[in-house]
C-alpha cells in the first residue's frame, strides 16, 4: 500500500510517452494507480494536473489522459444510468448459455497459461492487467457463453481497484451489450501481449475460425457464484453534533477531503451495499488500511438510515456517487477531467473529443 505522499511522487515519475507505447503489454509501463483512484484517495483530475506540472506538453500525455478519460466516461455512464448498468445497457448480450460463472474461470483451468496464472494472481494480489481482464472476459462470455454479470461480480470481488462502473461497463463492452461488436482475441494475440508462446489451445486459430468456435463440453460447466463480505465489528462512538459529519465509504477514502477542518469523520460500511457488491477480505483490508490516513475516523457498520437514527441532528456531508443516492445531507461534487456534466456519456469517442478539447484549453492557458 502506498501513502498519499508516495502516490504523488509516483505520479510525478510516470513516463507518459513510454506508457503510450507499452501499456497493452503485461510488462508495460502501466501506472498501477487504479486502486487509489477507485477508492477515492486520488482522482483523475489530480493525476493529470500533477503529471502536467512535470513540464510535458498535452500531446505527450494524451495517451495517458485518454485512459484516465475512460474511467471518467464509465463514471459518467454510471451517474447517468444508475442501476441500469447492472443489466445489458445498449442491447442484449447474444449467445448466452447461462447466467453463472464458468468453472474453468474460477478454477483457473482455461488451459491458456497466461490467463490461468493471471487469475491466480488476481485472487492472491487483487490486480490484473487491463489486457488480461479483456482476455478473461472474452473467454468467459464470448467463448464459454456466460452472461457477463456473474463473472463481473467475481472479478470485482477480488480487484483492489474494484469499481462497479468500470467493471460492469468493461464486461459489457467485451460481451457486446455496451459496444457494437463482441471483443475477440486469439492465442497469437495473447502470446504477443503477455510474452508467452503457447500453441495448441482452443483459441489457437484464426479470427475467422474463432467466430464459429465449437465449445468443448468441459468449458460449458458453470458454478453459481457464492460470494460474501465479512465486515468488521465496529465500536460505538459519539459525535459532536454541532459540527458537520463527513461521510466516507468504500468509494471515498480521500485523506485530503476537508483536511485540517474541525469536523466529525465517519466511515460508513453498509451491509446492504456489500450484499449486492461483495468484496474479498483482501480488498476490505486494503480499504481499511487506506482509511488509516484519514485522521480521527470513526467506523460505522450499518445502513445510512440507522446512522441517521443514531445521530438525528447530524449534518451529513458526502461526495456525489451513484451508490449514495439514499444518503441525506449535503452532496459535494466529485472532480472530473471534463467538468461539464451535461455531456451525454453514450459513446466514449464523442466524450473523449469534448474532454480532449477542454484539456487542451486548460493546459495551453498555463
Ligand atoms: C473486464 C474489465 C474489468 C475492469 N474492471 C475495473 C475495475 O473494477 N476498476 C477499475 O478501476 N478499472 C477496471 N478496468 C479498467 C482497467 O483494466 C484498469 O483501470 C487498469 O487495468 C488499472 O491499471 P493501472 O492503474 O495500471 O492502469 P493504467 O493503464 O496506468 O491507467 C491509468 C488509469 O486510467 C484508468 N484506466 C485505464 N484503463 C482503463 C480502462 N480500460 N477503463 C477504465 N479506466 C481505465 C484507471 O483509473 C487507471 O488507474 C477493467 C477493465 C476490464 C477489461
Amino acid at each position: 500500500m502506498q501513502t498519499y505522499l508516495n502516490l504523488i511522487k509516483n505520479i510525478q515519475s510516470i513516463d507518459p510517452i513510454g506508457y503510450a507505447k507499452s501499456r497493452n503489454y503485461t510488462n508495460g509501463a502501466v501506472s498501477r494507480l487504479s486502486a487509489y483512484i477507485a477508492r477515492g484517495v486520488i482522482d483523475t483530475s489530480l493525476v493529470l494536473d500533477t503529471l502536467m506540472q512535470e513540464g510535458y506538453s498535452f500531446n505527450e500525455v494524451k495517451g495517458f489522459a485518454q485512459q484516465l478519460a475512460w474511467r471518467d466516461f464509465f463514471q459518467r455512464v454510471w451517474q447517468q444510468q444508475l442501476t441500469a448498468i447492472d443489466s445489458d445497457l445498449k442491447q442484449a448480450q447474444t449467445g448466452v448459455l447461462h447466467h453463472q460463472i464458468p468453472s474453468a474461470i474460477i478454477e483457473a483451468h482455461t488451459g491458456i497459461a497466461a490467463i490461468d496464472q493471471a487469475i491466480l494472481e488476481l485472487e492472491k494480489e487483487g490486480y490484473m492487467h487491463n489486457h488480461v481482464r479483456m482476455y478473461t472476459a472474452f473467454l468467459a462470455c464470448n467463448v464459454m457463453g456466460a452472461h457477463w454479470l456473474k463473472p463481473a461480480k467475481w472479478m470485482y470481488y477480488y480487484l483492489k481497484d474494484g469499481d462497479w462502473g468500470s467493471n460492469a461497463l468493461s464486461w459489457q463492452w467485451v460481451a457486446g451489450s455496451f459496444s457494437n461488436k463482441k471483443y475477440i482475441a486469439n492465442q497469437e494475440n495473447i502470446n504477443r501481449f503477455t510474452g508467452s508462446n503457447q500453441i495448441g489451445t482452443l483459441i489457437d486459430c484464426s479470427y475467422e475460425a474463432l467466430e464459429t468456435l465449437q465449445i468443448p463440453e468441459s468449458f460449458k460447466a458453470a458454478s453459481p457464484l457464492m460470494l460474501s463480505t465479512q465486515l468488521p465489528i465496529a465500536e460505538a462512538f459519539d459525535i459532536d453534533e454541532s459540527l458537520t459529519v463527513l461521510l466516507y465509504n468504500y468509494y471515498n477514502l480521500s485523506p485530503t477531503w476537508h483536511s485540517n477542518e474541525k469536523v466529525n469523520r465517519v466511515l460508513i460500511l453498509e451491509p446492504s451495499h456489500f450484499e449486492q457488491y461483495p468484496i474479498s477480505n483482501n480488498c476490505l483490508d486494503f480499504a481499511l488500511e487506506l482509511a488509516k490516513e484519514i485522521p480521527d475516523l470513526n467506523l460505522y457498520v450499518g445502513d445510512f438510515d440507522s446512522l441517521q437514527i443514531a445521530f438525528p441532528n447530524a449534518k451529513f456531508v458526502f461526495k456525489e456517487h451513484p451508490l449514495n443516492k439514499h444518503y441525506r445531507g449535503t452532496e459535494e461534487a466529485r472532480n472530473w477531467l471534463l467538468t461539464d456534466s451535461s455531456v451525454p456519456a453514450i459513446s466514449f469517442f464523442n466524450y473523449w473529443k469534448k474532454c480532449e478539447k477542454a484539456l487542451e484549453k486548460k493546459y495551453s492557458s498555463k
